[in-house]
């Protein structure tokens, strides 16, 4: 078998050790894949949106989710699930096929794994991007992203591994990047540290959210990564998004709170060997509880101990909590 999809679930892979690409295709919505980085809504048999991949104000983003592919007539991009995953994402074809089969425990590349096969793509891959936009990003301190935190009230003593930039939303088929807007930079780091990837999350030059398009668009490798807010301990706290890691880090100052970037991930972040015990911190609902269940699984099952924290005052997550009790 092709030891290189080792960690892509059996079921999804042919006997030569190949990705049953048809399989995984059936089994995943396209349509949800769009709807993750625009609103789309009902034209015909089709959906139609703002384009993801390219600037523009009238949408021309057409997803067929019988057919299962993707078209749009602003920018000509266009293919099936796995395209549209790799274009919004910058990841590889295998990384793209990784986090749609939701393969467990998917193994952090080291940096040289991203080297591709001479000749397969010449676009750079979201690591190198990811990498590379991080690099050049900078403080939060007076820009648009600080004002995004303080409209949360999440703007002071803000971690380093949150930055400013000005970032694309996308990268042409020929590697020339897209219009560069000013997003908070998330950085993701791997077990050892390393930036691996970056969550962008886009706002006005005023600090409000992006009015168009998706706001939150990763980059690079998010999965099993995390935002760490603090240095490596032998407790720590995790929360799914963002915003609440910051909150958590206000309401327990001194505390180390890391972020998975969403509750997919916080069942799959891998941790440095020297953190004993994880404090899962979920949002007050349904959702949030499973998500914290999963994780705690998880956790267990590598020999983590592990406890949970929902928000109080009928929050429902710890940002509003932090607003409403502690402001
Ligand atoms: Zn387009």
């Amino acid at each position: 078998m092709d030891e290189a999809h080792a960690d892509l679930p059996s079921r999804y892979r042919r006997s030569d050790g190949t990705i049953d690409t048809a399989r995984l295709k059936a089994e995943i919505s396209i349509a949800a894949i769009a709807a993750t980085a625009s609103t789309l809504k009902r034209s015909g048999r089709q959906l139609k949106g703002i384009c993801p991949l390219h600037d523009e104000n009238e949408p021309s983003f057409f997803v067929d989710d019988g057919k299962g592919v993707f078209f749009c007539f602003g920018c000509g991009a266009g293919g099936d699930a796995i395209a549209l995953q790799s274009r919004l994402h910058g990841q590889t074809f295998r990384e793209a096929c990784l986090e749609l089969a939701g393969a467990h425990r998917g193994a952090t590349p080291r940096p040289t794994a991203t080297a591709r096969r001479p000749g397969l793509r010449t676009r750079p891959s979201g690591f190198q991007l990811a990498r590379a936009e991080w690099r050049g990003a900078g403080g939060v301190e007076g820009t648009p992203a600080e004002a995004y935190l303080i409209s949360r009230a999440i703007g002071h003593d803000v971690p380093p591994s949150i930055r400013f930039g000005r970032i694309p939303r996308f990268w042409r088929d020929d590697g020339r990047p897209g219009p560069r807007l000013p997003a908070r930079v998330a950085a993701a780091q791997d077990v050892r540290g390393a930036v691996v990837g970056i969550l962008r999350t886009f706002v006005e030059d005023d600090g409000r959210k992006a009015r168009h398009g998706e706001t939150r668009l990763s980059l690079g490798r998010i999965r099993g990564s995390a935002l760490r807010l603090g240095p490596v301990a032998p407790a720590i706290m995790l929360a799914s998004a963002v915003e609440d890691a910051l909150s958590l880090r206000l309401m327990f100052p001194g505390a180390t709170v890391w972020s998975t970037f969403g509750d997919a991930n916080l069942p799959l972040v891998e941790l440095p060997p020297a953190v004993r015990k994880v404090t899962l911190c979920g949002d007050a609902d349904a959702t949030g509880r499973a998500a914290v269940a999963a994780a705690a699984a998880a956790l267990m099952a590598r020999g983590i101990e592990v406890d949970g924290l929902f928000p109080r005052a009928g929050a429902k997550d710890f940002n509003e909590e932090w607003v409403l009790l502690h402001t």
